[in-house]
This record gives structure tokens, C-alpha cells and sequence, in this order.
């Protein structure tokens, strides 16, 4: 699992600052989260290509998450043949993407499914071959949602002695049982993979949790995350704009993913009346309470290496 800073802003993008997102790259496949105005292009300096992008998740509907949708729509109707789209978003997404489209005419030949949250939809809003994504409303001038990403589970160690001594020999039945198969052996015996696999294995997590005030739901999506971006919109001495316009400060993003006992922090959604010397702050007030954590860098490519 790699994670891909597309921006780290708020509200506006602005001269060396665009607008938070974040691409992750599971086994070649890409799932966007959130597109502000002009998300195509870090989109494109990355490379990431659209070809494998058959999913993103919208937070919510405010511009600085939104505007992008209708460029990479368009951008993805470019290749020949891409497939099906599937879109998650809050109530009124449809709506957007149904108007803009009409409006600006635009052309696209791919399905695009979209899928809104609604009071008695599944935490689950999501799932492919590779991984689960849940949904969770946070608290937000607007209704907002924060996303958690789970890789499935991978199949226990395999020992191959243990099945050496059970009268598999090693080739390709030593594949199939390590793919959850059973086997028979040469001398006729039936081999479960429980009796050569160890413990199931935990899959990667990685949560997106934007335009938010510190909360309970916020301290749950994030529970033991390998990875979470966390909106960070000010700094602790604009603690009561924070409060204001329904964003938090460094340190309660800090708080929050402390509480949760995440893994590895990075903040984003930064406030454009910050300038760039002054993310160090951000950084050294979330480090005093969270030991691993930092501003994201737009850019940056981070690798998650498995749990164990
Ligand atoms: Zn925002
Ligand atoms: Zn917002």
C-alpha cells in the first residue's frame, strides 16, 4: 500500500499549495480521495494514470474537495474503454455531478455508479477484491464524511516443514494450500491449509478524516490506523476560528489520533493564511503529543509496510 500527497490546502489552492488529496496505490490498483480545483495535475506529475482509478471518495460537498470531480471525469473519459466509475459521497453528491455534467455538457461514455451516504446505510461502503472502505459522518459546518480503507486479510504464514512432515511435497501443492486450498497428497491424504497456515494476518489500514471539529466518531475511524491523514486547518493560537468554521487545530488532530493510538500521523487541510515556514509548527506541536507525526508534503509517495 502506498499512499500519494496530491495536497495539502484548505479552502483555496494557492501559489505552492493545492488543494487536499490523496491518491493510495493497492496492488497497481488507485483509489482517489477527495478532488479539489485542479487535483488532475499533481494527479498527472505523479503518474498514477487512470487506467486502474475506479474509485474515489468525496468528504463532502464544499468546493475545496469538489471542484476537481468534473476535470478528472473528463480526463478519464480520454482513454479508450476505462471502465466503470464508482463515486462514494454524501447526500446531494448525484446531484452535483448529475448537474455539472448537463451544464457543461459533458461528454463521458463511462458508467459512473455514485453511491450516497444515507442514515441507514452499512458502515461498509465498499468492497472490491483488495479492500473495504468505510464511511463515517464527522462534524462539519456541512455534512462531511471521513473514509477508512482495509486491506483484507492475508492468509497465515505458511510452514513448509509442518507440511513436509504431513506428505506434501514442495511445488505446486505448496501454492494452493498457502492460497487456502486443500489438498490431497500423493499417498491419498487430505491436507487442510489450518494445519500448515498460522494466524490470519491483519491487512494495512489507512483513514482520510477532513473538514471535521475534534469528536468521538473522528477518534473511532481512526482506532489503531497504520496511517491517517488528519485535517489540521489552524494553529492552536486561532484555537477559536477553529471552532468557528468547524476545523481543528494541530493539536487536537494530534489529540485525536493519540486517543486512537494511530500509527503514523500526517496532517493536511492547512489553512492558506499559514505560510509554508510556518508548517514547522504544525509539526512540532503535533510531534510533543503525537511521537509519529507529521505535515504531509505535497508529493510525497508513503510506502506502508505490512503489519508484520
Ligand atoms: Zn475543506
Ligand atoms: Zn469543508
Amino acid at each position: 500500500m502506498e499512499c500519494f500527497v496530491l495536497g495539502i490546502g484548505g479552502m483555496m489552492p494557492m501559489p505552492g499549495r493545492r488543494l487536499s488529496s490523496v491518491a493510495v496505490r493497492v496492488e497497481g490498483q488507485l483509489y482517489l480521495f477527495d478532488g479539489g480545483e485542479g487535483t488532475q495535475v499533481p494527479y498527472k506529475e505523479l503518474h498514477l494514470g487512470l487506467r486502474s482509478l475506479d474509485l474515489i471518495a468525496v468528504s463532502h460537498l464544499h468546493a475545496d474537495h469538489v471542484l476537481g470531480l468534473p476535470g478528472l471525469l473528463m480526463l478519464r473519459g480520454q482513454m479508450p474503454d476505462p471502465g466503470p466509475l464508482t463515486i462514494l459521497g454524501p447526500p446531494g453528491l448525484a446531484r452535483f455531478i448529475r448537474n455539472i455534467r448537463a451544464d457543461l455538457r459533458m461528454h463521458i461514455r463511462y458508467p459512473i455508479e455514485i453511491k450516497e451516504w444515507s442514515k441507514d446505510a452499512d458502515r461498509l461502503a465498499y468492497r472490491d477484491a483488495l479492500v473495504n472502505i468505510f464511511w463515517q459522518p464527522l462534524e462539519h459546518s456541512v455534512f462531511c464524511l471521513g473514509y477508512r480503507m482495509e486491506e483484507h486479510q492475508r492468509p497465515g504464514r505458511f510452514d513448509p516443514d509442518r507440511a513436509r512432515e504431513l506428505g506434501v511435497p514442495a511445488g505446486p501443492l505448496f501454492g494452493q494450500l498457502q492460497r487456502g486450498q486443500t489438498i490431497t497428497t500423493p499417498q491419498g491424504t487430505t491436507v487442510e491449509p489450518t494445519e500448515v497456515l498460522g494466524p490470519t494476518r491483519r491487512g494495512r489500514h489507512m483513514v482520510f478524516a477532513t473538514d471535521t471539529i475534534p469528536c468521538r466518531s473522528l477518534v473511532e475511524l481512526l482506532d489503531a490506523a497504520d496511517i491517517a491523514f488528519v485535517e489540521s486547518m489552524f494553529l492552536p493560537d486561532d484555537e477559536e476560528d477553529a471552532r468557528e468554521k468547524k476545523h481543528m487545530t494541530a493539536a487536537q488532530a494530534a489529540g485525536a489520533a493519540a486517543e486512537a493510538k494511530v500509527q503514523q500521523l500526517l496532517l493536511f487541510h492547512i489553512s492558506p493564511r499559514y505560510e509554508r515556514r510556518e508548517l514547522k509548527r504544525f509539526a512540532d506541536i503535533a510531534r510533543s503529543i503525537h511521537p509519529n507525526a507529521n505535515v504531509a508534503k505535497e508529493g510525497q509517495i508513503i510506502a506502508i509496510p505490512l503489519p508484520d
